[in-house]
């Protein structure tokens, strides 16, 4: 495959957060706004490739991230690990060659999304080990999600640590392959949980800070873009191939500056 068009080293990358490529559940399910219909998933990464993109796995992003590479990447997360994306979704990946991490709670391989029944949320099958050793045979990867979805900020110290290195050890051995990545559960983290991440081996973690990741960020606090079934397509490819963050910031006043009273 050709090598995407170059982006020039300072331009931030966009990393997008998607949970379940389903058929839409009924109004008023909670939740619902994180299930995207398989065929607008699959025309948003048609579209990402017809704009030039080449959608990558958070291991085959780090290059760009590290400033290793430069060229016109997006990041794909899955996050919850359902097996409606590997009904739905990795076929569509595959057929464009594009890579995608599924963010995987090493508690539940071949559950479900217990730890949402409490909001009310029907319960959606998770992959097995099976669906995620074919996964990976296939190009794509699986990173770490805690052990049991946890809210981390409700954790004591030891919960904490156990629960964010403990899914790295137990995917690494159901799966044979080296885990690397880690998704705070619910976005929720703090300096703490950072450094237990850091300290797990993980090369990078994302959250749902809303943003572009930039060459100057912390590997392991990375913002991402989350697609809501309301965030039109057309919005999505803006905010993709438009760096309005970086915009915005860079024409906000200087808080440094002194003002005239
Ligand atoms: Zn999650």
């Amino acid at each position: 495959m050709t090598e995407p068009r170059p982006l020039p080293r300072r331009a931030s990358i966009p990393i997008l957060s998607y949970h379940q490529t389903a058929a839409v559940p009924p109004r008023g399910a909670p939740y619902r706004g994180l299930v995207l219909p398989p065929t607008r998933f699959a025309r948003q990464m048609r579209a990402l490739q017809a704009l030039g993109y080449r959608g990558l796995s958070m291991r085959d992003l780090l290059p760009y991230l590290r400033g290793e590479r430069t060229g016109r990447v997006v990041g794909i997360t899955l996050d919850d690990g359902y097996v409606n994306n590997f009904d739905h979704a990795l076929p569509v990946l595959l057929a464009l060659g594009f890579t995608a991490t599924s963010f995987v709670v090493s508690g539940q391989l071949g559950g479900a999304n217990v730890w949402d029944a409490a909001a009310g949320v029907t319960r959606v099958r998770l992959m097995n080990v099976h669906h995620l050793r074919e996964w990976t045979a296939l190009g794509m990867e699986v990173g770490a999600h805690t052990r049991s979805h946890v809210h981390l900020a409700h954790c004591d110290p030891a919960r904490a640590r156990a629960e964010i290195a403990g899914s790295r050890e137990d995917l690494e051995q159901a799966l044979g392959v080296p885990v690397r990545s880690f998704c705070y559960p619910y976005g929720e983290y703090r300096d703490e949980h950072v450094e237990m991440a850091r300290s797990a081996g993980f090369e990078t973690a994302t959250t749902s800070d809303s943003g572009r990741a930039c060459r100057r960020d912390d590997l392991l606090r990375l913002p991402r873009l989350t697609v809501w079934l309301s965030t039109p397509s057309a919005y999505l490819m803006a905010r993709v191939c438009l760096d309005v963050e970086g915009w915005r910031r860079r024409r906000a006043p200087s808080p440094a500056v002194a003002r005239p009273a």
